[in-house]
């Protein structure tokens, strides 16, 4: 019976819990991670998540196995800045020229500063002749 409950235990601890990473899910195929060491602080590049380690690689500074995600790093991802607007018929980099939008995902609206669309200039233009 106890040999039954450890054996338990330890497919458990297999892996991490990841219940609280609730934005896992949509960056799991995200192929390049900046991440820093929780000892030295030194940055580097993963393939994978480092919760997604069961061993994680070592750190090449001070050799401890401890890398935490980047989050700031990791939102500066191309990825992160795709955006669907109809502002281009393609994914394109949020904020791009003519895109609805700002890089915080404020929308850009007709008569903002930054406001762009196609033909939009022309038609000030013409508002001003
Ligand atoms: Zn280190
Ligand atoms: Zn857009």
């Amino acid at each position: 019976m106890t040999g039954r409950i450890e054996s338990n235990r330890t497919e458990q601890n297999d892996l991490p819990d990841r219940s609280h990473h609730s934005d896992l899910p949509i960056l799991l195929d995200m192929t390049r991670w900046h991440v820093r060491c929780r000892s030295c602080r030194a940055r580097r590049v993963l393939p994978k998540h480092p919760d997604l380690y069961r061993l994680q690689p070592q750190c090449r500074r001070c050799r401890v196995r401890n890398y935490v995600a980047d989050l700031w790093m990791n939102q500066r991802n191309t990825r992160a800045m795709a955006c669907y607007c109809y502002g281009y018929p393609f994914i394109h980099r949020v904020s791009s020229r003519f895109c609805q939008f700002r890089k915080d995902r404020t929308e850009r609206l007709m008569g903002d500063p930054d406001f762009n669309a196609r033909g939009y200039e022309e038609y000030l233009e013409e508002c001003n002749t």
